[in-house]
């Protein structure tokens, strides 16, 4: 597969981290709780795990390291491999969600937050491990705040008492920026190691081409194109990195940036992009890594680089030789949509310190350029100060009911880094409530001892569950890993493109069968196995091949767990007939009943979970313009723009969700917080 070449010595000895080797193994020997700080890029992420392993504390238990981004554990631990000069998954390996790269032999694990939340169940004090890292802690993710909040409880106020762990492990909590002394001071005031960093000066102009009112994305993915195209002309040499929202407005600066000069071919793949001496590459989560990998290399003489990226390049993944940053000035965020209800993924402002931090990035070899998109007006008036915690803005659901199958009864008193709103604490208990998860008291159910086995949200579990228990699984375990991976349907930048695919995918809906989006799903899933070359049936029909091949493994996977609760004896098992469309949709209303709309005025809807949104169904679904046939409608999720849309819908018959209905309203959530105070 790839050679195993050790990564010259010297490279690795440049990094600031380097010159404080001995005295942070040493800080980390003296104590049981260390916080380590320093800028993005200084290495700590990928040589503190190489230094402990050297200095012996693989000895009695591995060493992990969580990231909240899948990529960033994968490609961090292919570069460590790389350094160490073994294959991945021997003694380096990660392990993400719907991907285990580990082995018996591994004992530098990089593995995401979420991955470690879930392993916490099966392992509570986690015995396996020597040491525990918890690295981009300044992200503020979710599962690493609670992670945070589960290391405090358990390994530092129960020391001394009794413990079955012979050594306890050492704690290691590492942030690029900020809030180390409130990190600290959490962590029962353990000592900080500032690792110094070397930055060069970056110059930061704003270029007031978006203002207050420009959110459409259309206009910010047109003029970062300007932007960047205009700086490879105008300014020396150096790489550039443009920070944007997410996969599909990346892809279409890409083919834009393409489209705009005429093309020089270079000896790369096809998904690698060059222009007139600019090598434009595209960076987002859902790549596969070995084109991540590409982001690394320095381009060839004479050509100048052009990352496109989303956040991730913001402090996860270095990119060395950025000199020139473009900012968009805005992130797509999961947010919850008190309007609606939910959460919803938004493109919403970064806030100044998220610029701050973009802009840092060209000044890490030598001095760089930010060119920020927008206005100063943008920058005072839309932008906050700071990114406020992901604890503090969407769904807490699993998070909830994870923390009460590990014993923490006390959800509300549970020690957060910054404590949630109460209101969201109260509605993951209700919605967990509304799926039988968790019982009047508050305890969890034998239900929902089940949904927390299962790596997806709680209502596509219920799905699965039922399927299974009407012994059709066959047609909702590929929609579950469908809806598990990032949209699978390409949408080229290039108009006449664009209607070439919008015309294939007509076809594909029309060969589903019938006007419901999860069957299509279903439908391209189950042609695309059954093809002689299903990369080609990809190519054929506009179909991301790498999202459909995940999906294919997903489902591999969930067939796995669930076959696995088939086994035990009090499985449920119920009947009711009817043909697989019908079975398809009743399955789906015993997850999903709190996403039912019923059609209002025209082309609307209006939601039935009690805040009677009004909604309009997205023009990617099959049943876009055919409103006017539909009454009861069941979504899987909610985009925000000036309209409220629902996506991926199908049709249902009101006596399917008759009974679910009252559910959403039997219970008033403070009833159930006052369990949780108990
Ligand atoms: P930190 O965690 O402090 O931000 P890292 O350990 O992630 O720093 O990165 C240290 C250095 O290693 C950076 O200069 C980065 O460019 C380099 N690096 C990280 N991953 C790779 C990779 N996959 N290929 C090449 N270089 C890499
Ligand atoms: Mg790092």
């Amino acid at each position: 597969k790839q050679s195993h070449r050790k990564v010259k010595l010297w490279e690795t000895e440049k990094l600031p981290i380097y010159q404080h080797k001995e005295k942070l193994v040493q800080a980390i020997k003296n104590t049981s709780c260390l916080v380590v700080t320093g800028e993005t890029g200084s290495g700590k992420t990928t040589q503190l795990p190489q230094y402990l392993h050297q200095a012996g504390f693989c000895k009695h238990g591995k060493i992990v390291i969580t990231q909240p981004r899948r990529v960033a554990a994968i490609t961090v631990a292919q570069r460590v491999s790389q350094e160490l000069g073994c294959s991945l998954g021997s003694e380096v390996g990660y392990q993400v969600r719907f991907d285990d790269c580990t082995s018996k032999d591994t004992v530098i694990k990089y593995m995401t937050d979420g991955c470690l939340l879930r392993e916490i169940l099966a392992d509570p004090e986690l015995k396996q491990y020597s040491v525990v890292i918890l690295d981009e802690v300044h992200e503020r993710s979710l599962n690493t705040d609670i992670l945070l909040g589960l290391l405090k409880n358990k390994f530092l106020q129960a020391r001394g008492e009794s413990s079955s762990r012979k050594v306890p492990a050492k704690i290691v909590v590492m942030s690029a920026t900020l809030e180390t002394n409130k990190l600290s001071v959490f962590l029962g005031d353990c000592p900080v190691f500032t690792i110094p960093g070397r930055m060069f000066p970056v110059s930061e102009m704003f270029c007031n081409f978006i203002g207050p009112k420009d959110t459409e994305s259309s206009v910010y993915v047109k003029e970062v194109v300007k932007m960047a195209l205009d700086l490879h002309t105008s300014e020396p040499a150096g790489d550039i990195l443009v920070f944007l929202t997410g996969q599909s407005e990346i892809e279409k600066a890409c083919d834009m940036l393409y489209e705009r000069a005429e093309s020089i071919h270079y000896p790369y793949d096809v998904h690698d992009r060059s222009v007139e001496g600019l090598l434009i590459l595209p960076l987002y989560g859902s790549m596969p890594t070995d084109q991540q990998q590409m982001i690394f290399q320095s381009s060839p003489a004479g050509v100048r680089k052009c990352v496109v990226a989303t956040n991730i390049a913001a402090t996860s993944l270095t990119i060395p030789g950025i000199r020139y940053i473009v900012d968009s000035g805005f992130v797509k965020q999961l947010n919850h949509n008190s309007r609606v209800g939910l959460d919803v993924l938004e493109v919403v402002p970064i806030s100044k310190s998220e610029a701050r931090q973009r802009a840092g990035r060209a000044g890490r070899t030598s001095s760089g350029k930010c060119f920020r998109i927008y206005s100063r007006e943008f920058w005072e008036k839309c932008m906050p100060d700071y990114t406020v915690p992901e604890v503090q803005r969407t769904s807490l659901t699993m998070v909830i009911l994870t923390l009460k199958c590990l014993g923490v009864h006390d959800v509300i008193r549970f020690p957060y880094l910054d404590h949630p709103e109460e209101k969201f604490i109260l509605a993951a208990l209700k919605q967990l409530y509304q799926c039988d998860a968790i019982d009047r008291r508050g305890q969890v159910t034998r239900f929902g001892q089940l949904i927390v086995e299962f790596p997806l949200p709680p209502n596509l579990t219920r799905v699965l569950l039922k399927a299974a228990a009407h012994q059709c699984e066959e047609l909702l375990l590929p929609v579950a890993a469908m809806l598990s991976v990032e949209n699978i349907f390409i949408r080229p930048g290039h108009p006449e493109k664009q209607q070439e695919a919008e015309l294939k995918h007509k076809q594909l809906a029309t060969e589903a069968g019938s006007s419901n989006d999860f069957a299509v799903l279903l439908s391209v899933f189950e042609k695309c196995r059954a093809s002689e070359s299903p990369s080609a049936w990809c190519r054929e029909n506009w179909i991301h091949w790498r999202a459909i091949k995940m999906a294919f493994s997903v489902e591999k996977q969930l067939t796995e767990i669930l076959t696995r609760l088939k086994q035990n004896p009090d499985f449920p098992v119920e009947k009711f007939d009817g043909h697989r469309s019908e079975l398809l949709r009743r399955c789906l209303c015993s997850g999903y009943f709190a996403n039912v709309a019923r059609r209002s005025v025209g082309r609307t809807f209006s939601t039935m979970d009690g805040h009677g949104s009004v909604v309009h169904i997205h023009p990617s679904s099959t049943l876009f313009e055919q409103e006017a046939k539909l009454e009861w409608i069941l979504f899987h999720d909610v985009l925000v723009t000036s309209r409220i849309y629902v996506r991926t819908v199908c049709p249902i018959r009101y006596e399917w969700v008759k009974d679910l209905l009252p559910k959403l309203h039997e219970v008033e959530a403070h009833e159930l917080s006052s369990v949780a105070r108990e």
